[in-house]
């Protein structure tokens, strides 16, 4: 099993590329794996109506083709928002009118710029704090702090165990050890996953639920409380009767919790909420395409996930001894099983542990 750490880093798109252009044995374990071989590294896919979705490698995200203009939900990264602005114009010859963010990571937030011009960009309230980088000084969040053995407010290549020190990790850490100290602090993570050079800051911000209408159609945006992160939208396309939704929840394949910003039990209540919408069809930032009863798989699976942790805390069991019992069998179907659920269950204890005055 790949440290926290590790799996962590592995999010952003630099060093996906990296690792991917690696092809080691480790990639095999991270979004790097990449779509199987027989589909193109790129392309543009017709959902229904109006809605479509592109994809580089393991990362989409979704359009909407109306007569009046696009709106582009999540343009991911520079490289995949060029090519993308290149296909709009050759295909559809409209501009990208609006730029919805699903939430602030870099690998689906990231490479917006090209779409400034004409484009007005939208994102949760908590956007705008979420792309303010930490001061220099800045603790580490709860669960980060779980990793810091030695208490000196950062992370050390030792810390981050695993993987790092051999191969790609020590590649991957020096990457983001961007003071070279040898310690990763809080706004080197931040900067690892949030913002950065490659994320526009939106022009628009909503609270609970906002509505756009352009060429005769509606998209609609809710927030659905905090998950993956506590900034993620969820966008609904009514009359193609589908949602879109990014690293929270993704068919057939289990959520991560691997990350710092992971919460609970609010991610429960917000799959819950997602449940309640009305829509066929869920199109994800990652993996293929689903029905809403693969939503509401993934509402029982984290369900399940949440109770079985909560169970083991209160009677005293240890991280390992959980990611040893709690098996979640009825769910050893779905894409990447075993990986995800142990990091699921590991990520479920660290954020229960670290954040015990929130549940
Ligand atoms: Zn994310």
């Amino acid at each position: 099993m790949p440290s926290k750490l590790t799996r962590f880093l592995a999010l952003p798109f630099a060093f996906i590329l990296t690792i991917a252009a690696m092809a080691s044995g480790f990639s095999t374990l991270t979004y790097a794996q990449g779509a199987p071989e027989a589909e193109p590294e790129r392309e543009i896919l017709h959902i229904n109506g109006d809605l479509y979705r592109f994809r580089q490698g393991r990362h989409s995200g979704v359009f909407l083709a109306t007569p009046e203009g696009i709106i582009v939900v999540d343009p991911t990264f520079p490289e995949q928002a060029a090519w993308l602005k290149n296909q709009l114009d050759e295909r559809f010859g409209l501009p990208v009118k609006y730029v919805i963010y699903s939430h602030t990571h870099n690998d689906h937030a990231g490479g917006g710029e090209v779409f400034a011009d004409t484009a007005i960009f939208i994102g949760h309230e908590n956007t705008r704090k979420n792309l303010q980088r930490p001061d220099d000084n800045a603790p580490l969040l709860p669960r980060e702090q779980l990793w810091d053995a030695n208490h000196d407010g950062m992370i050390q290549q030792s810390e981050a165990g695993g993987y790092i020190g051999v191969d790609q990790g020590e590649e991957a850490f020096a990457r983001f050890d961007t003071d070279d100290n040898g310690s990763l602090s809080r706004a080197e993570i931040w900067a690892a996953r949030f913002g950065g050079p490659t994320v526009r800051a939106p022009d628009i911000y909503y609270s609970e639920q906002a509505a756009i209408t352009l060429g005769g159609k509606t998209v609609e945006l809710h927030y659905t409380g905090r998950n993956h992160s506590d900034d993620m939208t969820v966008v609904l396309f009514p009359a193609e009767r589908a949602i879109y939704t990014a690293d929270f929840l993704t068919p057939n394949r289990l959520a991560w919790t691997v990350l710092d910003g992971g919460f609970l039990p609010d991610w429960v209540e917000s799959l819950q909420q997602v449940e309640q919408l009305d829509f066929d069809t869920i199109v994800p930032a990652h993996e293929s395409p689903g029905t809403k009863a693969q939503v509401s798989e993934q509402t029982r699976y984290m369900e399940d996930l949440y109770s079985a942790v909560s169970e083991g805390i209160a009677a005293g069991k240890s991280e390992q001894e959980l990611v040893d019992s709690i098996l979640m069998e009825d769910y050893s179907h779905v894409l990447e099983y075993e990986y995800s659920r142990a990091g699921n269950v590991s990520g479920a204890y660290e954020i229960l542990i670290s954040t015990p005055g929130e549940h």
